[in-house]
């Protein structure tokens, strides 16, 4: 396994010049940490703390992870830090904890820094990031808020304008590869992790690390290459049926946009390479070009509409219906929905 405060190989540059401004005395007093769910924020903004506590580290070394700083981070308990997140996930983080983070930040502290971690900061509603600017604008010498977001959009302007914005791109993997080979039995796991983590890290090692996970991707992708082949309704939506649409839907859309890679460049990528490569040609050439591109923009309306209440089985139904080949598919409509069944 890999140490924890350790820091991965593809935020080891962020990391380091983060760690040369803070002893340098220039790090902005708010820093907005963005980038896709799973690229790795919270293991940068982690090790990032870590260090700024570590009392033996120097340069870029990173935190020793034995000091008194070192255990209180990793203990979850050091008292120059406070942690500002939802009481449930998905649930909005209220006015009252940011203020009660604003009096933290404002109390003296014992040692350099005082740290407010906010994450996810979206999760933040109106008042709670009105009374969090109040904090922005004037914080405390050696104060430092670090705010997280996946989606910096839905932040008020007010907020974005005061923090310095880091980005972290998706990695590729050969970055990524020696950190989730730490957990994985052989490099094919890591392939398939990476598959079906549409090249998250961090979503990748907790499917190598939770069996439940793992089986759920598997049962997806066999939901999935069943739709590659199928000819009738009931046994794909079956295989749908058991699946998690918040997960499947992205994977769908990754499975559409490989075949339509392979039917251009004749590239099988890495999500390709999980489904039996017979199956995936003969439907991306059955659905040519046109077909494909049309199925694309179809799950991206999907992907929006899985956060509506719609009926499921009757969603299912039209998502697979897309799938099948012309000619299936206006033979069934011809008779009818319940015809299918
Ligand atoms: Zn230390």
């Amino acid at each position: 396994m890999n140490e924890p405060g350790a820091v991965p190989p593809w935020l080891a540059q962020p990391w380091q010049a983060l760690v040369l401004r803070a002893a340098a005395g220039h790090l902005p007093g708010g820093l907005l940490v963005t980038g896709a769910e799973g690229v790795g924020k919270g293991l940068l903004v982690s090790a990032l703390l870590q260090r700024l506590f570590c009392e033996r580290a120097t340069g870029t070394q990173p935190a020793c992870g034995e000091c008194g700083g070192c255990r209180g981070f990793l203990g979850g308990v050091h008292p120059e830090l406070h942690d500002v997140m939802p009481p449930e996930p998905g649930k909005d983080i209220p006015v009252d904890a940011v203020r009660e983070a604003g009096e933290f930040l404002a109390l003296s502290g014992s040692g350099d820094w005082r740290v407010l971690w906010l994450h996810p900061a979206d999760a933040m509603n109106a008042s709670a990031a009105n009374a969090l600017l109040k904090t922005l604008e004037e914080p405390p010498a050696g104060g430092l808020i670090v705010l997280e977001s996946a989606r910096p959009s839905a932040l008020p302007a007010t907020i974005r304008s005061r923090c310095e914005d880091l980005h972290l791109p998706a990695p590729d993997l050969e970055a990524a590869r020696d950190w989730l080979a730490a957990g994985a039995p052989d490099s094919s796991a890591v392939d398939e992790a990476w598959a079906a983590s549409l090249g998250r890290p961090v979503v990748a090692a907790e499917l190598l690390a939770d069996p439940e996970r793992h089986a759920a991707w598997r049962q997806e992708r066999e939901a999935l290459a069943e739709l590659l082949q199928t000819r009738e309704l009931h046994s794909a939506v079956t295989h749908l049926a058991r699946c998690n649409l918040e997960t499947l839907l992205p994977r769908w859309q990754a499975l559409l946009l490989s075949a339509q890679r392979w039917l251009v460049s004749g590239e099988v990528d890495r999500f390709a390479a999980q489904f039996p490569p017979d199956r995936l040609q003969a439907f991306a050439r059955e659905r040519g070009a046109r077909g494909l591109a049309s199925l694309v923009q179809e799950s991206r309306r999907w992907q929006r509409q899985a956060r509506a209440q719609l009926n499921p089985q009757l969603r299912l139904e039209d998502m697979a219906a897309a799938m099948l080949p012309q000619a299936t598919a206006s033979r069934l409509a011809s008779r009818g929905r319940s015809g299918a069944y």
